[in-house]
This record gives structure tokens, sequence and C-alpha cells, in this order.
């Protein structure tokens, strides 16, 4: 065991005032067990998706001391092998007996999964870390992106909460912005790729190009409207004020993410024929004056991100050069006309590694520090 509960201890009036606009006392005296093998049981369910493959990959390239793995999906990939530090490691059906011993278990099978299988982890003596959107406003559960608020991980009760992923993207260039400027309010439009659907989205846009191409009927089977060579002005369902699901998502994870209570965005969610990484095209509005030279200087200095900005030379964030890398881009950075002390900027980022795999990770690695 590395952690000793004795010294780990954490109160709400020990964290600088926890999130914001949740209640920390919502924490009373909670005292982190005994946490953790130095080479820890690992789980992940979910395994064979779009999302658990990049863990899978995410914990060996970054060389996560993982002990031992156990790789979990639906009884429809019993049988199947991934491959983890060059060895296969068979897939395992998730039932209720899945966790024992487990120390840590990543989960991205879904919002139904997360809410009938987290509680029984939990139970079982691992700390989840769960990419569905179930816990994420949960007063007892930290949410968490590492460079912005690691700090929470602390308060966790067995479980952490990964965000929304156009959320994450947007937060790692805007949260710099915002301690230096103090962010009001933001408008934005995203640009979603097909593979943060899932893995049956990949293959529908692959499908889709290959039959306009041979010239034949489009079938649809995950999307309600043809995505090859379109765009959909719909990510996730309606809600009765008319935004999306998804779009309200920056707001509510916004606010307690960057513990900013007072945080507005307005969000426009697209879903356009690109196959990895989101990108976001953000007003935002501050407190102080802002120019594009300062901003600039923050956003340099600023974990997890690379400033591309340089449009003479047409160079500005691309999802097809964003894909595949651990760092978001920041770039079109300009004074934003119609505000005072505004500023537009283009973030781009791998949503199955910022928005998913590798901020579960970071945060694994958070617990293991
Ligand atoms: P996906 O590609 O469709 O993968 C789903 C995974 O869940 C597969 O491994 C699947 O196993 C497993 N699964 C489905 N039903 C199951 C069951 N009854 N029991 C056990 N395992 C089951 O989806 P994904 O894109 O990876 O997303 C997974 C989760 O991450 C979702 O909650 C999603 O909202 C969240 N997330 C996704 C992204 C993204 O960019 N894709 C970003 C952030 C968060 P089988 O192969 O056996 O069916």
């Amino acid at each position: 065991m590395i952690a000793d509960p004795g010294t780990a201890r954490v109160t709400p009036a020990a964290h600088a005032g926890g999130w914001a606009g949740f209640d920390a006392c919502s924490f009373p005296q909670y005292i982190p067990r005994p946490f953790m093998n130095a080479k820890p049981h690992v789980a992940i369910v979910g395994a064979t998706g779009a999302v658990g493959i990049e863990m899978l990959k995410t914990l060996e390239k970054r060389n996560f001391p993982v002990g031992k793995l156990t790789l979990l999906a639906s009884a429809r990939s019993v049988g199947k092998k991934l491959t983890f530090r060059g060895q296969p490691v068979a897939v395992a059906e998730l039932t209720k007996d899945s966790f024992k011993g487990v120390d840590i278990a990543l989960f991205s099978a879904g919002g139904a999964i997360s809410r009938d299988f987290a509680p029984i982890a939990v139970k079982a003596g691992c700390v989840v870390i769960d990419n569905s959107s179930v816990f994420r406003m949960d007063e007892s559960v930290p949410l968490v992106v590492p460079e912005i608020n690691a700090s929470d991980i602390r308060l966790h009760k067995g479980i952490i909460a990964n965000p929304n992923c156009t959320t994450a993207i947007t937060l790692m260039a805007l949260y710099p912005l915002h301690k230096a400027f103090h962010v009001k309010r933001i408008f934005a439009s995203s640009y979603q790729a097909v593979s943060g659907t899932g893995a049956k989205a990949i293959q529908e846009l692959k499908r889709q190009v290959e039959q306009i191409v041979a010239g034949e009927p489009v079938t649809k089977e995950v999307y309600p409207h043809q995505i090859a060579f379109n765009v959909l002005p719909q990510v996730d369902v309606f809600l009765p004020n008319g935004y999306t699901k998804e779009e309200a998502k920056m707001e509510n994870e916004g606010r307690k993410i960057m513990h900013h209570p007072a945080f507005r965005a307005s969000v426009t969610c697209v879903r356009v024929p690109v196959y990895r990484a989101h990108s976001v095209a953000v007003s935002a509005e501050f407190e102080k004056p802002v120019t594009v030279e300062t901003a600039r200087e923050v956003l340099k200095k600023a974990p997890g991100l690379d400033v591309v900005d340089n449009p003479d030379k047409k160079e500005y964030p691309l999802p097809l050069y964003a894909s595949d890398k651990y760092n978001c881009q920041v770039g079109r950075l300009r004074k934003d006309s119609a505000f005072d002390n505004g500023l537009c900027f283009w973030v781009a980022g791998d949503q199955l590694l910022k928005g998913a795999a590798l901020n579960a990770v970071q945060i694994a690695e958070e617990l293991m520090k």
C-alpha cells in the first residue's frame, strides 16, 4: 500500500471550496480507504469499444503500473483476445462477480452498464473511473479534468467521473483563459467526429462513403440521417428548452469542473463526417480585458495544450492532425468583434483520448500519487 489513510485524509474544509455550486458538506468526514497497490489490478469495462481499445493502448503507452488486467465486455465478445504489452488477453463477460480483487475499474460501456455495475464495483472495493454521463452531476462524485481540478479526486467516495468529451476539449483552452481573465459566458459550435458515438458509427461513415462511391443506396443504422457528405445539427436527445443534452453539458459540467457556478454557455453541437477528434469554435466573453497577445502567452503555458496559430502559413488546428495526440490544439485566436472583452478561438482534440481514455488514465495516475 502506498497511501497512508491517516495522512491522505481530506475534509471539505481542506479542499479549496469544493466545487463551487456543489455542496462540499456532502463529503462528511470522508476518509479515503487505504489505497492502493503499487501495481494495481485494473479492469476495463467495455474493453472492445472505441474508448475501451484506447484505454488499453493508453495504459500501455503511459507505462501505467498495471499489476493485473481484466478485460470485460458483453457476452458477444467472449472469446475475443486483445493485446497488452505484447501478450494476448482474453475478454470476459461482465458479471456481478467481475470485480473481486480489482483496484481500479475504467468504465466505458454506456450509461446503463455504469448505473448497474459501478455501485457493485465500488462495493467490491475498487475505485471506478466512469466515462458515462450517469454520475457526472452527482454531488458526491468528483468530475475531473486533471489539468484543471485534480484536487477534487481526493474527495471521491468510490466513483470519479470523466467529463463529456466536447466539454473537456473546450475547457483545455478555456480554463487557462478563465484563470487569467475570468470567463463570463461563451457561445460555441462543435464539429464532432463519428467515433464519439462509438465503434458502430465509425463503420456507418465508412459504409455510407463506400455506398455513395459505388452508386448504391445509403443505409442508416446509427444516425437518423445520412452522415457521409452531410452535417447533423443534433448530438444526443433534445431537451424541452430546444437545446440537446450534449449542448447542456458544456454549461453544467463546465461550472462543476471550473468551480464557476455563474459560467454560461450557449452551444450548438454538430456531428460531422470526420472519423476522429472533435473541434469547437468558441466566442468567449471575459470580465477582464483580453488581447490576442496576452491570451497567446497564457495558452502557450497551459498544460496539455499546443498553440497552432499561424494564419499566414495556413496553420491552425485540424481534427486530422489532432487525432492520436494527447495534447489538444488551439488556434484562430482573434479579438471577438461582438464583445468588448471577447476572444474567439478554435480548439481541436482527440475525443477518444483527452475526451475519454487519456483523461481516465490521467485520473488513475493521480490516484497513484
Ligand atoms: P462503443 O464503441 O459502442 O463500445 C461499447 C462497449 O460497451 C463495448 O466494449 C461493448 O462490448 C460494451 N458493452 C455493451 N453492452 C454491454 C453489456 N451489456 N455488458 C458489457 N459490456 C457491454 O462505445 P464507446 O464510444 O466506446 O463509448 C463507451 C462509453 O464511453 C459511453 O458511455 C460513451 O458515452 C462514453 N464516451 C465515449 C466517448 C467517445 O468518444 N466515443 C467519449 C467520452 C465518453 P461488446 O463489444 O461486447 O458489445
